[in-house]
């Protein structure tokens, strides 16, 4: 018998016209939908005027769900994953039956959609070349500083996840640990209050302080900035060494080591000294 296929299907963030055609067909014809809440989908389901199974796979059942369902596909039923909100497996559960569904030959067919954090990065206005999406940070103070820590050097752009009742103490934690970045805080993102703020860190937690934001928040802060390499007049660097008595090769070896030049160059100069 063919196994079934398991589709990753992203739900709208807030605004229902954000799904696209495509989920709604595969919605519609899949044996059954895998979803992070089945009221939650079954408002989704409703509106859209689709009659389908559920059942729940949260982060509580995935361990004695994922099995169930994996042998549902290969006795060749297909289904189709949803989560509360955005693409299924980025900051929730989703992950864990996609791999599982991966290990075990089972067809994955993934659908493009809307995700809070995409969205909230090309809105930021920050450099979207290259970025790093960071998920939530830790809950807890002491660990949320050494996660901040970890990645102060970082120069892609950063992408948090927060909730409310957080967004005040991690933009102080962010404020304390990376500096006063630009940053953007994107809340209610395709719903009616959706608002970005833009600007440095230590604006964006002042607003916070005062405004006691609501809803659901994507913070975007730029990267570190590239550290210019020191500017060094090597040869004037060579011809102290020089003057004070050293070889022309230990005095190569000194300015490369107390400077971080690279050998070549500082060679190349050293040869243009008596
Ligand atoms: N899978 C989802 C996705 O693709 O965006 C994310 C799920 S995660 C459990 C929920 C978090 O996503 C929220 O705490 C918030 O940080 C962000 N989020 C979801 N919807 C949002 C919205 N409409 N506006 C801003 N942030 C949102």
């Amino acid at each position: 018998m063919e196994a079934g296929t398991l589709y990753i299907c992203p739900t709208p963030i807030g605004n229902l016209d954000d799904i696209t055609l495509r989920v709604l067909k595969i919605l519609g014809e899949v044996d059954l939908i895998a979803a992070e809440d089945t009221r939650h989908t079954l408002r989704l389901l409703n509106h859209f005027e689709i009659k389908k199974p559920m059942t729940s796979y949260h982060e509580h059942n995935i361990r004695e769900k994922g099995p169930q369902l994996v042998q549902q596909m290969q006795e060749g039923r297909s289904i189709a994953l949803v989560s509360d909100a955005g693409m299924p497996g980025i900051s929730d559960p989703g992950q864990d039956l996609i791999r599982l569904a991966i290990r075990e030959g089972i067809e994955v067919v993934g659908l493009p959609g809307p995700s809070a954090a995409l969205l909230a990065l090309v809105i930021s206005g920050l450099p979207t070349e290259k970025f790093a999406f960071e998920g939530f940070l830790p809950s807890k103070g002491t660990d949320r500083k050494k996660a901040l820590e970890r990645i102060r050097d970082e120069k892609r752009t950063l992408i948090f996840y927060e909730s409310p009742h957080r967004i005040a103490s991690s933009l102080k934690d962010m404020l304390d640990i990376l500096g006063d970045r630009q940053a953007s805080l994107s809340r209610e993102l395709t719903k009616h209050f959706e608002e970005t703020m833009r600007g440095g860190l230590e604006k964006l937690l002042s607003v916070a302080e005062e405004r006691n934001l609501k809803g659901e928040m994507v913070v975007v802060v730029s990267g570190a900035e590239e550290v210019e390499p020191e500017e060094v007049d090597v040869k004037r660097e060579l011809r102290k060494l020089l003057d004070g008595g050293m070889s022309k090769k230990e005095a190569v070896k000194e300015v490369v080591r107390v400077h971080g030049v690279p050998r070549n160059q500082v060679y190349q100069d050293s040869l243009d000294l008596d």
